[in-house]
C-alpha cells in the first residue's frame, strides 16, 4: 500500500515529496494532472528568493521565509541550480511612502533579516543609476533563481530516493476507499497531501474540508522593459493587500521584467485572459466572492490593476514612476496566476493555511513567497505529519 499520495507537482508538492523521502517515510506517489512539472505558479513566478522583509511579524510566512531563504540559497549552491544574489531595493518617493519604508525596515529587523540599511542618495545612484531619486532600503540577501530548474532538481532528487511520479493524472474525486483520477481509481493511501495549488480548495472539498474557503485566482501579468537594473527594485508595500505594487526583477537570462500586477482572473489557468465559463459561474455564485468585491480596499486595487492590465500605456506609466529613463522597449511577457484563499467573510487570507487530519493534509494559500519558503515549509509540514 502506498503511504503518501501527494496531489500536485509544483514546488510545494515536490519539496514535501523530497522531505518525506529524506526522512524515510515510506512509499510516496506524486499525482500530477499535467504531463510535466511546474507548469503553473511554480514555473510562472518572478523567481525571487525573498529576504523576508515584508512578512507580517509572527506569521508562519515570516518564520519560514527567513529560514527558507537561506536553505534555498544553500540548496541552489550545492545542487548547481542557477541563481544570483543580486539584492533587493525598496524605494520611497514621498513622505507617506517614507513612513511606510521605515515601518518595513523595522519589521525586517524584527524578523531577523540581516544586512538591512538605508542607502544614501549617492549610493543609490551608484548602484541603480536608472531608478528615480528616492529613499531606498537595501536588503542584500534577495536573490533570483530559475524556478523551473529548481523544481526539476528537487523532483530528480526525490525520484532517486524512490518517489514515484504519475503524470496526466488528474484527481477528480476522493472517497473513503479510493482516489478517482483521470487514469482510473487507485486505493486510498494512508495519507493524502493536497498540494494542488489553484485547485487546492476543490481537492479539500472532495474530502469535505475547507468548505468555508474558496480560491480566487489573480493573474499577475509581466512586461519586458528596457530598464537596466543591478538589484530587484520594489515599491514600498501598502500593508493592506497581499499583492506588491509593480516592481522590477531581473531574470537569469538578462531580461528585466516589470510586474506582476494583480488582476482578477475569470479562470484559474487563464493565462491569456481566456474566460472559463464554468469556473467563473462557480466563483461568482459564492457569497465569499461578493463579500470580497464589495470591500472598499478591493475596489481600489481592482481599479488600479485593471488599468495596467488593459492599457500598455498605463503599465508603462507605472514603470516610469520608479525610473528616470523613458521606456522605449516594452513587450508583454508571461503571466502567472496566484491561488489567493478567501474566507467566508470575503477577506483575503494573508498567511499560509494548512489543515491537518490523521489521513490527510491540505496546503491552502501557498501564495508568495511560497517558492522562497518551499524547503523550510516542507520540513515544517513533514515534521507535523510524522509527529517529529
Ligand atoms: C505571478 C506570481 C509571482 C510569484 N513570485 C514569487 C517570487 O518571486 N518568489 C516567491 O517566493 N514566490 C513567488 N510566487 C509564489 C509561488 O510561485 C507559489 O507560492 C508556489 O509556486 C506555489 O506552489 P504550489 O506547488 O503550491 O502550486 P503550483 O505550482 O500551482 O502546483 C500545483 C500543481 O497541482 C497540480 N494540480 C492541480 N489540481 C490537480 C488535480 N486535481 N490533480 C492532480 N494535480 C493537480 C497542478 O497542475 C500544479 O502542477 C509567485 C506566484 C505568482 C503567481
Amino acid at each position: 500500500m502506498v503511504d503518501y499520495a501527494i496531489i500536485g507537482g509544483g514546488i510545494i508538492g515536490n519539496a514535501i515529496a523530497r522531505e518525506l523521502s529524506l526522512r524515510g517515510a515510506g512509499e510516496i506517489n506524486v499525482l500530477e494532472k499535467e504531463n510535466s512539472l511546474a507548469l503553473h505558479s511554480s514555473g510562472r513566478n518572478s523567481g525571487v528568493i525573498h529576504s523576508g522583509i515584508n512578512q507580517k511579524p509572527g506569521s508562519l510566512k515570516a518564520k519560514l521565509c527567513l529560514s527558507g531563504s537561506s536553505m534555498l540559497r544553500n540548496y541552489c549552491a550545492e545542487n548547481k541550480v542557477p541563481y544570483e544574489e543580486c539584492g533587493t531595493i525598496v524605494i520611497a518617493r514621498n513622505t507617506e511612502e517614507k513612513e511606510r519604508l521605515h515601518r518595513l525596515h523595522k519589521m525586517g529587523e524584527e524578523a531577523g533579516v540581516s544586512g538591512l540599511r538605508i542607502l544614501s542618495s549617492k549610493e543609490l545612484v551608484k548602484r541603480e543609476p536608472y531608478i528615480i531619486e528616492s529613499t531606498a532600503l537595501l536588503s542584500p540577501t534577495g536573490a533570483i533563481v530559475d524556478s523551473k530548474y529548481l523544481v526539476r532538481t528537487i523532483a530528480k532528487e526525490a525520484e532517486s530516493r524512490g518517489v514515484k511520479y504519475i503524470f496526466n493524472c488528474q484527481v477528480r474525486d476522493i472517497n473513503d476507499s479510493s482516489i478517482i483520477t483521470s487514469l482510473g481509481s487507485v486505493k486510498r493511501p494512508k495519507h493524502i497531501i493536497n498540494c494542488a495549488g489553484l485547485y487546492a480548495d476543490n481537492v479539500a472539498q472532495m474530502m469535505s474540508e475547507a468548505d468555508d474557503y474558496m480560491i480566487v485566482p489573480f493573474r499577475g501579468e509581466y512586461l519586458e522593459v528596457n530598464v537596466p537594473i543591478n538589484s530587484m527594485v520594489y515599491q514600498v508595500p501598502d500593508f493592506i493587500h497581499p499583492f506588491l505594487g509593480v516592481h522590477l526583477t531581473k531574470t537569469l537570462e538578462g531580461k528585466v521584467l516589470a510586474g506582476p500586477n494583480a488582476m482578477l482572473s475569470f479562470g484559474r489557468e487563464s493565462y491569456a485572459k481566456e474566460f472559463n465559463f464554468n469556473e467563473s459561474i462557480d466563483m461568482i455564485t459564492k457569497p465569499h466572492f461578493w463579500k470580497m468585491i464589495s470591500k472598499k480596499s478591493f475596489i481600489k486595487t481592482a481599479y488600479l490593476n485593471s488599468k495596467t492590465s488593459f492599457s500598455l500605456g498605463k503599465f508603462r506609466e507605472e514603470v516610469e514612476s520608479i525610473t528616470n529613463i523613458s521606456i522605449t522597449r516594452i513587450q508583454p511577457g508571461r503571466a502567472g496566476i496566484r491561488a489567493q484563499l478567501v474566507n467566508k467573510d470575503g477577506e483575503m487570507v494573508d498567511d499560509f493555511k494548512i489543515i491537518y487530519r490523521n489521513d490527510a493534509t491540505h496546503i491552502l494559500n501557498a501564495v508568495s513567497p511560497g517558492l522562497t519558503c518551499s524547503l523550510a515549509f516542507a520540513s515544517y509540514v513533514a515534521g507535523k505529519i510524522l509527529n517529529e
